[in-house]
């Protein structure tokens, strides 16, 4: 866990405990009583902290922040307490990462040493916490209000170079073989200068109006920051370092980290962490497939979603050929992919050079003989089985043997699309969200034939081109737009019962929601929804209100934000409540025989919510998401879900499954027929609720189990 080795009468204490030398009780214990036993031997003139392996340390160890043990002596801050006021001086050595925890501990100690590439920060605002073991007293002190401000409250890690100028390190010291040597060379002229102790008991913060700048910090965040709780209570413990000696401002830190701890955002963000460390273990793929070699790729057809995967791909440094039926949609594709290159290097985010590198590694075909190289090719054609039909089985004439063939298909059944071709374990989907090189989702399409390594490879290279991929099964719509169906089914029938489309998305943007229903149908376009339902007719046909709104206005031509008028009408953006909607809903409510009635806030944030969850759980018993994470993570990343409520499925959690349960029968039961054929509770659902046990219980048992 940790070792010490003593050189020259330095004392280096060294983490090693992989994979991120967790803070963990274990890891606490060994660095105290390294730290007591050093302290007291006279012969060492000073204490180095470093790590064994390629980070510093990743801090605390967040399984304990759960299980209380985070706690146990020594805590945190009572670690550092004790680096603080050890005789000996104390240098922080940090190569890698050095992140929460392990920041904190690296402010209690002396000086810090890094290198060039070393990244540290305070990221516990992402978790919906404060940065608990010192790190809002000690940073101000050390880095300066505005560095310290700007650190914890974005929770955005900073490099050497920021680090040595803000003062957070004393010296830069070259990431080499010789790095050791270097902090050697640094720990003996501390000595040789009067091995200083500098610790924040006897720094205050410096700056000139501490109150001025942090009011008006607040200010600049108080639109991003609504809803949070996290972010005022690091401003006040912020202020707390500008106003009080450090033991206090520590006391007062240290309660709002309990007191953050046990609220329902942290709990949301711890969540949607494990999630994410989660969600690329999949069953049946092992450590045995290894992912196959991806160095060049082939996307088809150049549209909206075309463009966006090649500059997702080009970005990562990927060469990318597109394939196009026709020479002008070709040339089009390609002048918007090197646009957009232009345009990042013209704002600064690319050197030209780079710019004009990267849009030269994108090349075009109209012949599927060019894609004979490929190693991975991703369609994204329309969106019709027709069309993917014709170009699987060219793929599969014309692609090397273990090419991977992809699909980016939104709605359309995989296993059909991979059965025209000799090769089904191949195939696979990658469902790229708007815009591709922007959306940080890709839910990957598991087909009942795509092979295990062909899954491995795909999050692979999900990672490479810095996407966040989940893997889910075959249905319609996969899990994101599948859940997306009962929520904007019921988004719609509301219009009928008598909700206009701003109250309904004024309750969800409330709730949290990034856009309302309505506004984000006229985002995407009300044809694409339309056209959708008509592929659908015969499974939605048993409803004649089924999104009814919706196709009037489809009908009407009011297409949304890019025909001016959709749910609303817009005025530049800026989307306007337009009178005609009521009319066209009371029409249509009249034909249908649907009765026109006051609809409260509750019970449109339930109708739109409860149905939505109702699928996830659907979804989970049919095993087309591994686990409730999967689910969340797909609605935080790709559908604007906040995720300060950790994703539907979680949220579930927080407000107690016999509520959704009770709520679906009552709606069941209240709306007659509609609910007799919507509002069916989840049998897992059902199970659970009555049983009173969690969802993140029962899956967590099931992984015991496994
Ligand atoms: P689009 O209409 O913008 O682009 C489709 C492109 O494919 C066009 O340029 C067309 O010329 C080309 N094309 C058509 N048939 C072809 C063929 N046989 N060979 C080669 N090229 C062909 O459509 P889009 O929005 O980019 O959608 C593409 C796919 O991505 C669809 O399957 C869609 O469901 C899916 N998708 C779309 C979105 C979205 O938000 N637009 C999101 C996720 C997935």
């Amino acid at each position: 866990m940790i070792s010490i080795k003593h050189t020259e009468g330095f004392a280096f204490i060294e983490l090693n405990a992989p994979p991120v030398n967790a803070l963990s009780l274990k890891m606490r214990q060994a660095l105290l009583s390294a730290i007591h036993e050093l302290d007291a031997d006279e012969q060492v003139k000073a204490i180095v902290l470093c790590s064994a392996l390629p980070l510093f340390c990743g801090g605390a160890d967040i399984v304990e922040f759960s299980t209380g043990a985070l706690w146990d002596k020594p805590d945190l801050p009572e670690l550092c307490v004790t680096i603080e006021t050890c005789r000996t001086p104390v240098i922080a050595a940090i190569a890698g990462p050095a992140m929460g925890g392990a920041l904190e501990i690296a402010l209690a100690c002396d000086y810090r040493v890094a290198t060039p590439d070393a990244v540290m920060g305070l990221p516990e605002i992402k978790l919906g916490l404060l940065p608990g073991a010192g790190g809002t007293q000690r940073l101000p002190r050390i880095a300066g209000l505005e560095a310290a401000t700007q650190m914890i409250l974005s929770g955005d890690p900073v490099k050497g170079e920021y680090a040595l100028s803000c003062g957070l390190v004393d010296a830069l010291l070259e990431n080499d073989q010789d790095f050791r040597a270097h902090v050697l060379g640094f720990a003996t002229r501390v000595i040789q200068e009067g091995g200083l102790r500098r610790n924040c008991m006897d720094m205050t913060v410096t700056h000139s109006d501490p109150k001025g700048y942090l009011t008006s910090f607040r200010d600049q965040i108080a639109h991003t920051s609504k809803n949070l709780v996290a972010p005022e209570r690091c401003l006040v413990s912020i202020e707390a370092a500008c106003e009080m000696p450090l033991a206090e401002g520590l006391a007062q830190e240290k309660a709002g980290f309990a007191e953050l701890l046990d609220t329902p955002q942290s709990r949301a963000g711890r969540h949607l962490f494990f999630a994410e460390r989660e969600c690329t273990k999949i069953p049946g793929v092992t450590r045995a497939d290894q992912p196959r070699d991806i160095t060049s790729v082939a996307v088809i057809g150049a549209g909206t979603m075309g463009r966006g995967i090649a500059i997702a791909f080009l970005q990562a440094g990927y060469p990318v050929i597109l394939l196009e039926t026709a020479q002008g949609a070709l040339e089009l594709g390609l002048e918007k992919v090197r646009e957009h290159f232009q345009r990042a290097s013209q704002k600064g985010r690319l050197s030209a050079d780079r710019a004009e590198a990267i849009a030269a590694n994108a090349t075009g075909t109209l012949s599927y003989g060019d894609l004979a190289e490929a190693d991975l090719i991703i369609e994204a054609a329309f969106e019709s089985m027709d069309v993917k039909h014709h170009i699987f089985e060219a793929l599969d004439r014309h692609a090397k043997p273990d090419a991977i063939l992809a699909s980016n298909t939104s709605t359309l059944d995989l296993d059909e699309i991979a059965a025209v071709t000799s090769r089904p374990e191949d195939v696979i989907g990658l469902h790229f969200f708007s815009p591709a090189n922007v959306m940080r989702l890709l839910e990957v399409v598991r087909g009942a034939k795509t092979a295990p390594d062909v899954i491995a490879t795909a999050i692979t290279v999900a990672k490479k081109i810095r996407k966040l991929p989940v893997t889910v099964g075959v249905c319609y719509g996969f899990v994101g737009n599948r859940m997306l169906e009962p929520y904007f089914r019921e988004g719609s029938r509301l219009l009928l019962e008598g909700a206009t489309p701003k109250q309904v998305d004024d309750v969800l943007e409330t709730f949290g929601m990034a856009m309302g229903i309505h506004a984000m149908a006229d985002l995407a376009g009300v044809d694409v929804g339309a056209r959708v339902r008509q592929e659908r007719r015969s499974e939605i046909a048993h409803d004649p209100t089924y999104q009814a709104v919706q196709d009037r206005l489809f009908e009407l031509g009011r297409l949304g934000q890019k025909t001016g008028r959709g749910s609303y009408v817009y005025e530049g953006r800026t989307r306007v409540e337009d009178p005609e909607i009521v009319q066209i809903s009371a029409h249509l409510a009249d034909f249908h025989g649907v009765k026109r009635r006051e609809i409260d806030d509750q019970e449109i944030l339930e109708r739109c919510l409860f149905p939505l969850i109702n699928e996830g759980f659907l979804i989970l018993e049919e095993e087309i998401a591994t686990r409730p994470g999967d689910c969340d993570l797909i609605w935080v990343n790709g559908y604007g879900f906040p995720n300060w409520r950790g994703g539907p499925m979680h949220y579930a959690d927080e407000i107690g499954l016999s509520q959704i349960l009770e709520r679906m029968t009552h709606y069941r039961q209240s709306l007659g027929a509609y609910g007799e054929m919507w509002f069916t509770p989840a049998p897992l659902l059902e199970q659970l609720a009555t049983s009173g046990v969690t969802l993140d219980a029962h899956f967590d048992a099931k992984k015991e189990k496994s």
